[in-house]
């Protein structure tokens, strides 16, 4: 009685713990059935009577098969089964994508890290989810298998709304391909209330790299809008120039200016709207400096003045 009313244990359902991935995309045809990777969500939203399900397929005996990382010139294909630790501490992601390092940093608390999964943060696509303002601005391919085929979706295709995707019931996010530019660097930057707690605004960009110059860039924004938005014009408003801190300040007043961001209970429109210039204009440091870190000669443009932007 006392757990049905607080809801601190789930309705009874059947659990299955397959041993391959085939017997678990047979397994989840069956009606009301759940994947069960790291638990963080979904054992919360059944504790608390939130979701109600039949069985859950538990993934931990086939998550070694869908702990991998193929790192070819231009691509990268990620496991989804990888923790939040596991791709924060990964030393080839490290090497190949640190945005992934330092995104993962901000997510939940250490015992969250250790359990939560890629595919597991992607699938429930909570608007304000890390993964998913990395998979916005990334926009990769995802692979999802059911027991009937196998089909890649990209990620724009895939999120309709803040927790509705385009995922049907039996398939399962096996992995996710992202296009890489040769050269980049990245930054992550986000505020929210306690140390811990999901993000009031988060912000998510890269920069791709022509020796000194920006050749492309992209920039991510969430706590703004439903979901996470990208800012195309102004990423394009980077192309061909030089970092610069008069660059840094037109980006920043430019997203400003962009963003129409909703009023609630945890924070106003005009106090997301400063945190999203902020946010920027950090992220943007962080990328110009891990570029010049990196040996190249961005830093002796770093100091010009707008008027010498190109
Ligand atoms: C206190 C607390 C704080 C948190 N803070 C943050 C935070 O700051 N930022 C943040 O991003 N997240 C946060 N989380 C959520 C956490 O990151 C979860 O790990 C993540 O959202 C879900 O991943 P999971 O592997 O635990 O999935 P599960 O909970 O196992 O599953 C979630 C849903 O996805 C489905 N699913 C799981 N894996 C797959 C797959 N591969 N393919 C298809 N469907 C799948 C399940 O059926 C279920 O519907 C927090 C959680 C808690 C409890």
């Amino acid at each position: 009685m006392h757990c049905e009313v607080f809801g601190l244990y789930p309705y009874p359902f059947d659990y299955f713990r397959p041993n391959t991935l085939e017997e678990a995309l047979v397994l989840a045809q069956g009606d009301g059935m759940k994947f069960l990777a790291g638990g963080q969500s979904l054992v919360p939203l059944l504790n608390l009577h939130v979701a109600e399900i039949k069985g859950v397929v538990d993934l931990q005996h086939v998550a070694s098969a869908l702990k991998f990382v193929q790192s070819q010139q231009d691509r990268l294909r990620l496991g989804a089964l990888w923790t939040h630790d596991e791709l924060s501490h990964s030393s080839l992601l490290g090497g190949r994508c640190p945005l992934f390092s330092q995104a993962a940093a901000f997510i939940g608390h250490p015992r969250i890290r250790r359990r939560g999964t890629l595919g597991g943060s992607i699938a429930h696509a909570d608007p304000l989810a890390e993964w998913i303002l990395v998979m916005t601005l990334l926009d990769p391919q995802l692979i999802l298998a059911s027991a009937k085929e196998e089909r890649q979706l990209p990620f724009h295709d895939y999120l309709l709304g803040p927790m509705m995707t385009a995922l049907s019931d039996d398939e399962l996010i096996t992995a996710v391909e992202i296009s890489l530019p040769e050269k980049a660097t990245y930054g992550f930057t986000e505020v929210s209330r306690r140390p811990g707690d999901y993000a009031l605004v988060a912000t998510a960009l890269s920069v791709g790299w022509d020796r000194d110059r920006i050749a492309q860039a992209d920039i991510a924004i969430s706590g703004v809008s439903d979901v996470p938005r990208t800012f195309p014009s102004i990423s394009r408003d980077m192309c061909q120039e030089y970092p610069s801190h008069g660059l840094v300040e037109h980006i920043k007043h430019a997203v400003e200016a962009a963003v129409d961001p909703p009023s609630d209970v945890l924070a106003g429109a005009s106090y997301r709207r400063h945190l999203a210039g902020i946010l920027v204009e950090k992220a943007l440091h962080q990328a110009f400096d891990e570029m010049s870190n990196a040996g190249e000669t961005a830093a002796k443009s770093i100091g010009k003045s707008e008027g010498e932007r190109t």
